[in-house]
C-alpha cells in the first residue's frame, strides 16, 4: 500500500549531526530533517524546570514555525547528594563548558560518599495536537577524577552500573547500547508505532 512506503516526515528541534544521525538510526521507517534542511534559524529559551517540559517547549517552538510534526530532546545529568542538581541546569551549571562543568561537580562532591547519579533524557513529539513522549534513565555513580575523553559532556565523571566503566573511556557502540537517549527514542519507538499503527 502506497501508505506504507510514504515515510513520515518529522523536524527534530536541532542541528547537532551526532542528534541527527542517531535518532534517524533509532526511527527508521521516519524521514527526520533537521530546521536548517528546512532553511529555518531555530532557537528557543529552555524555560522550563524538568526535562519534559524543556523538550515540549522546543517541540511546540518549532511546530508553531513550520507546522509539521516536530520532535524534540532534553536531557542531563541528576546527582542524588545534590537534589538531583546540576538537573535541566547540567549545560549551564558553572558558566562554562564542559571542563568548568566537571571540575565544579567535583568541587560539590568533595567529601561527599553517596555518589550515585544518573543522566536523563525526555524526547517529545508534537504534531499540533498529539503529544507522545519518550524518557529514558542510565544509573551510575560519580567518579573523583576523570576518566577518558571519549563522549562529550560529565562522560568522563560518570561511572556507568551497566558498564562498569565511565562513559569517557566507553565506546560509543557500548555508551548507545545502555544510554539515556538511546532508552528515550526506544520508549518514543514503541508509542510512535502504536500510536500509527
Ligand atoms: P542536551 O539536552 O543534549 O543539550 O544536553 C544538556 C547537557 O546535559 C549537556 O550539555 C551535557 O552537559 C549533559 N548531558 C546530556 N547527555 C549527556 C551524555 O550523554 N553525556 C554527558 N553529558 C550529557
Amino acid at each position: 500500500m502506497l501508505y506504507n512506503i510514504i515515510m513520515k516526515r518529522i523536524v527534530l528541534a536541532s542541528n547537532n549531526a551526532g542528534k541527527i544521525r542517531e535518532i534517524s538510526e533509532m526511527l527508521d521507517g521516519y524521514e527526520i530533517v533537521c530546521p536548517r534542511d528546512m532553511g529555518i534559524d531555530f532557537s528557543v529559551e529552555e524555560t522550563g524546570s524538568t526535562f519534559y517540559e524543556n523538550a515540549f517547549i522546543k517541540a511546540k517552538a518549532l511546530y508553531e514555525i513550520c507546522s509539521l510534526p516536530t520532535i524534540a530532546d532534553d536531557s542531563g545529568l541528576c546527582v542524588d547528594s545534590l537534589g538531583g542538581a546540576p538537573g535541566v541546569y547540567s549545560a549551564r551549571y558553572s558558566g562554562g563548558g564542559d571542563k568548568e562543568n566537571n571540575k565544579k561537580l567535583l568541587s560539590e562532591l568533595q567529601g561527599v560518599k553517596d555518589r550515585k547519579a544518573h543522566f536523563s533524557s525526555c524526547i517529545v513529539y508534537y504534531d499540533g495536537k498529539n503529544i507522545i513522549e519518550g524518557t529514558g534513565h542510565t544509573y551510575g555513580k560519580i567518579g573523583f577524577s576523570e576518566d577518558g575523553d571519549c563522549g562529550f559532556g560529565y562522560d568522563p565523571l560518570f561511572i556507568s552500573d551497566d558498564l562498569h566503566k565511565s562513559f569517557g573511556v566507553a565506546t560509543a557502540e557500548e555508551k548507545n547500547s545502555v544510554s539515556h537517549r538511546f532508552r528515550a527514542l526506544k520508549a518514543l519507538k514503541e508509542k510512535l508505532a502504536a500510536f500509527f499503527e
